[in-house]
This record gives C-alpha cells, structure tokens and sequence, in this order.
C-alpha cells in the first residue's frame, strides 16, 4: 500500500510537470476554456505539491486529456482555496479547486471576500476534508486547548486552511494570539518545521491519506489531535457546510485510531467564463470512466456517482446540469 502511494504520487507529479511545461510551451495566456486553433487549454488552480489537491488536478486532468484529445488541461501548484478563488473571481485561471467553506464564504461575500460572486460555478464535489491538527508527541498537545503557548502553524496566506482555522478559533474562545507562534509556513514546508522543533503542531484541511502527514509521520512522533468539542458541535449546528468527520486509524506511523473532526467537501469550481462544452466534457470524462479515476488517489476510495454532487455551495454549471439532464 505504501509503495503504491508512492508510485502513485510520482506518476502525478510526473504527469502534473509534464502538463506544466505544456503550459510553458505552448499556453502563454488562460483562454476561458474557448478554442485556439485546434486545442482548448484549461487549466487548474490546487495547493502545494504534498497535499491532495495537487494530485487531484493532476487525476482530473489525465481523465480529461484521455477523453478529449482536444483539451488540453494543465495543473498549478498554488496557495490553495482562497488564492483559487480570488484567481476565478479575477479570471486569471479557468478551474480551482477549493474547500466548500471557502466557495460558501465567497457566495455570500463574506470576509476574505469583499463582495458576492455572481459569477463562480461548481463542477463538482471531489472527496472529503477534514480540518487536520497534527502534532509533536513530545509537544504534550493532547487536545485544543493545549495549544496554547505552543508555536503552532494555522496557514499560510492564500490557503483556506487558515480561514477555517480563524473560524475554529473563533467559535471555540480561543484567542490566536494565546499562541506563543502564529506559523504562515505554506503546506510542504509544514513537514520539517515540526521535525526540526520549529512547530509544535499544524493545523492543516485536507483530505486522507495525504503525502504532506505520511512524510513527517515517519520520520518524528506525530499524533493527529482529535477536534471533537460542544464548540464544534455549536459551529456545525449554525453552518450547514460543515459536517463531523473521521481521520481514519491505520494510514500514519503512529496513528492506528480513527480520530473525530469536522470538514466539508474539496470542490472543483470554475468561472462561468467556462465554456458549456468544456465543463460538459470535464464532467463526462471523470463520470464514464469514475471507477478508473477512483483509483488515482486512495482519498477518492468511497466516492460515488452521486457523492460528487453533495456538499456544494455554489450553483452547478449549466454545462453539468446540460451533462446531468441528457442522463435522465
Ligand atoms: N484545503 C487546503 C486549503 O485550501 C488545501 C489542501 C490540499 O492542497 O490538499 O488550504
């Protein structure tokens, strides 16, 4: 299993670079998903390159390129949910993936967001998160209320891990600045920050098994911290997008406990700038081949046909619902 993983991780990040320098070559500005010449570019806003976005752009683009040799659909490294966001918002990228929490707050323009957006889509939902606190067993962190005066990473700029974490803290009374360090490392960088006794924990939303939690389990004593307290039930009472979660036992040296937390779902979206037939051909491409792009990522292991339209806070794309009524 974790050779397979591995392997697997490789092959993405293999395809993610081969894509990117597609990019460079021949892709020097985003086309809205409308036609060139012969080919359509799209390409797709994730995260870091150790967390499960990444790979994810990388899997969805693969169904894409293989079904319709007239796309072509690029992944990007970025800062994660509310980077792609803002980068659909200022049509700067054609799909983003991003945390439902995220599209929720953008829908309502609600803060980071300055105003409503009218004009963001959802594709689909992909799998579930879940708001993640990994720390240093020799950190003493047993529990929330144990970070304070602890040097802990709540997200870097850009990620909607930090929003959500803001959020966490609000609800629960906990002041961020009871924390002795407020870390912005970015997601990779989390790993060696907490092995070198830089951090002694990070939060990070993200779904499981992911490389970014495998890579810092093997080489320190980390434990995943349960979040499971009445603030966290009052918060899921008042916002529908989230739900309580499992960190499932067994995937992290350490770790063999399932362990409670809340999340949401990991959404793909796009800019209604997004032409029907591509969204209609992206949608087509992952659904008549799902059982084949289940087994791109062990996070997408229980997903279904019908699962990948649960949890979304945004309007579908008429291009879906074009794809989504031709099946009735
Ligand atoms: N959910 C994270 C964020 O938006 C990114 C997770 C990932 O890259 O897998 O901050």
């Amino acid at each position: 299993m974790k050779h397979t993983w591995t392997v697997l991780i490789m092959v993405l990040s293999l395809v993610a670079c081969d894509q990117a320098s597609n990019k460079t070559e021949q892709m020097p500005e985003k086309t809205n998903g409308k036609k060139t010449a012969q080919q359509t570019f799209i390409n797709i806003g994730t995260g870091g390159v150790t967390g499960v976005y990444y790979p994810t752009g990388g899997a969805i683009c693969k169904m894409v390129n293989k079904k319709s040799p007239n796309i072509k659909c690029t992944v990007e490294a970025t800062a994660a949910s509310v980077y792609n966001v803002n980068a659909l918002l200022a049509d700067k990228m054609d799909l983003g993936i991003a945390q439902s929490d995220v599209g929720y707050k953008a829908m309502k323009g609600q803060e980071p967001f300055k105003e409503k957006a009218t004009n963001l889509k959802s594709i689909m939902s992909i799998y579930p998160e879940s708001l993640t606190l990994v720390a240093r067993k020799d950190s003493g962190i047993k529990s929330f209320a144990d970070l304070k005066g602890k040097k802990v990473n709540i997200g870097n700029p850009g990620s909607g891990t930090r929003r959500t974490v803001e959020t966490l803290f609000n609800a629960c009374d906990l002041k961020l600045d009871a924390l002795s360090f407020q870390g912005q490392l970015k997601a990779a960088e989390m790993p060696d920050a907490l092995r070198d006794g830089k951090l002694d924990a990070y939060f990070y939303v993200v779904g499981h098994p992911t490389a970014n939690i495998k890579d810092v389990a093997t080489s320190t004593d980390v434990a995943v911290i349960p979040l499971d307290m009445p603030c966290i039930d009052d918060l899921i009472k008042k916002e529908s997008y989230f739900v309580k979660t499992i960190v499932p036992g067994g995937l992290y040296k350490g770790n063999d406990e399932d362990i409670k937390s809340f999340g949401f779902k990991a959404t793909l979206l796009a800019s209604d700038q997004l032409s029907n037939d591509v969204a209609y051909s992206i949608i087509e491409a992952i659904l008549e081949d799902f059982e084949n792009f289940k087994t791109l990522h062990p996070a997408y292991a229980k997903l279904t046909k019908d699962s990948v339209f649960e949890g979304l806070s945004l309007p579908l794309h008429p291009g879906v619902q074009m794809y989504l009524d031709k099946q009735k």
